[in-house]
């Protein structure tokens, strides 16, 4: 897997964040609508603002493993959440 692969972040482990440059929205990215073999340089590209649709988006990679170690029940929670914002991420 290459080191620039959004797969290289584990969800359990990292949570990728989008940023719009026009209005300051910021949401986490939904990584099953993440297209395979796609890298983390060519990902702010391809996002769009669920605010106000500006495709000006940059994107930061947070580190969430300390708060996240833990039980299977908490990487449930998170992997749940995921799902659920399906509908709107990666436009
Ligand atoms: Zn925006």
């Amino acid at each position: 897997m290459p080191a620039n692969s959004p797969d290289a972040f584990p969800p359990a482990q990292f949570d990728l964040i989008a940023f719009c440059d026009d209005c300051g929205h910021s949401a986490p990215i939904d990584r099953v609508r993440i297209p395979p073999g796609l890298t983390i340089p060519e990902l702010p590209a391809r996002l769009r603002c669920t605010a106000c649709g500006g495709r000006a988006c940059s994107m930061r990679i947070v580190y969430t493993g300390a708060a996240a170690t833990g039980t299977a029940e908490r990487a449930w929670t998170r992997q749940d959440r995921s799902f659920g914002q399906a509908a709107n991420r990666l436009a």
